[in-house]
């Protein structure tokens, strides 16, 4: 499927506030959405267990993640949370323990320091002849707990959408509009989105608004269902498996956001962005003291993240080589 004419049609769909549903089947050969509106889910299908051996980098999808010339990324990226449905109140300053909120925002904190997140900075957009790689920035810049604005359900094929849960923070301004923003929607489990835990854990995707393009991304806590949406059901690093499930797919949302901010910018030839090809892939993990796989250490906690594509080597891998050369500092030393 040619992904450009996904997106113009896509763009084309929002500006007349119709969502046509595609064929599933088609949608389900590219490895994306349901909606025409949404140009990239985290499919369900697919999902592994983690094993301690290195599992071999598979690439799904078809051939190497290549950059589209005039597309662009998020250069210096900022996280924005909305915490959706009955979140506790609290949940933008929750850090230690066990509790969803917790594990997502000690996270989220580590963020923009690991190794995992390096891996994105070998992205790059080219315009007017000049290249710009993207940071390791992940800072949050804005948090807030809604509780149902716009209903409890949400994407189906009438009603509100989760673009309308980002677009009501924004105007309200309990979050600032930010170009450079992803603004994660985490939806809680009384929270019901149209396809969710049945074709999909996740999805990013854009709507422009009269200042800018917002990126923003809808991940859901999946306890209802554990075996659609988690590595690893019965225990977990943080000792919540819907939690930890979570923070992989943010993860996955975030660096494809970054790379492919409107979905023109860098795909292989099935469509597949960077993190689309090593979903459900964690590389080298061990066992941590409660029996749990993890594969990184970020703050005080293990976590199991999902491999991202080095776009420069075009394998998946939990960090660039130590070897690598810093591509962003390097171009702009
Ligand atoms: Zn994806």
């Amino acid at each position: 499927m040619n992904r450009k004419k996904v997106a113009v049609f896509a763009v084309a769909v929002l500006t007349t506030v119709l969502a046509q549903p595609m064929a599933l089947s088609q949608a389900a050969s590219a490895g994306h959405t349901r909606h025409a509106k949404i140009t990239s889910f985290y499919p369900t299908a697919g999902k592994s267990t983690p094993t301690i051996a290195s599992a071999a980098s598979v690439a799904a999808g078809l051939g190497a993640v290549t950059y589209q010339p005039g597309g662009t990324v998020i250069s210096q990226p900022n996280i924005y949370v909305i915490w959706y449905g009955n979140w506790p109140t609290n949940s933008c300053s929750q850090e230690n323990g066990s509790s969803t909120p917790a594990i997502v925002n000690d996270f989220l904190g580590s963020l923009g320091e690991s190794d995992w997140n390096k891996i994105n900075t070998t992205y790059y957009q080219l315009l007017n002849g000049k290249k710009t790689f993207v940071q390791p920035t992940a800072d949050v810049e804005g948090c807030i707990v809604d509780t149902g604005s716009q209903g409890l359900t949400l994407d189906s094929d009438t009603g509100a959408q989760v673009s309308d849960v980002v677009d009501n923070a924004l105007s309200t301004k309990s979050l600032k509009t930010d170009p450079n923003g992803v603004y994660l929607v985490l939806t809680a489990s009384n929270v019901n989105v149209t396809d969710f835990m049945s074709l999909l854990c996740a999805y990013h995707y854009f709507y422009d608004t009269p200042q800018t393009t917002i990126k923003y991304a809808f991940i859901g806590d999946a306890s209802a269902n554990l075996a659609s949406c988690a590595p690893q059901v019965s225990n977990s690093p943080n000792g919540n498996p819907a939690a930890d499930a979570m923070v992989s797919v943010i993860a996955h949302e975030f660096v494809e956001a970054v790379s492919d901010p409107i979905g023109m910018s860098w795909y292989d030839q099935a469509g597949f962005e960077n993190a689309d090809k090593c979903a459900w892939t964690y590389g080298k993990a061990s066992k941590t003291a409660n029996g749990s796989f993890a594969n990184m250490t970020m703050g005080d906690r293990q976590y199991l993240i999902q491999q991202n594509v080095a776009a420069n080597t075009n394998t998946c891998v939990l960090a660039l080589d130590s070897g690598e050369p810093d591509q962003n500092s390097s171009s702009h030393m």
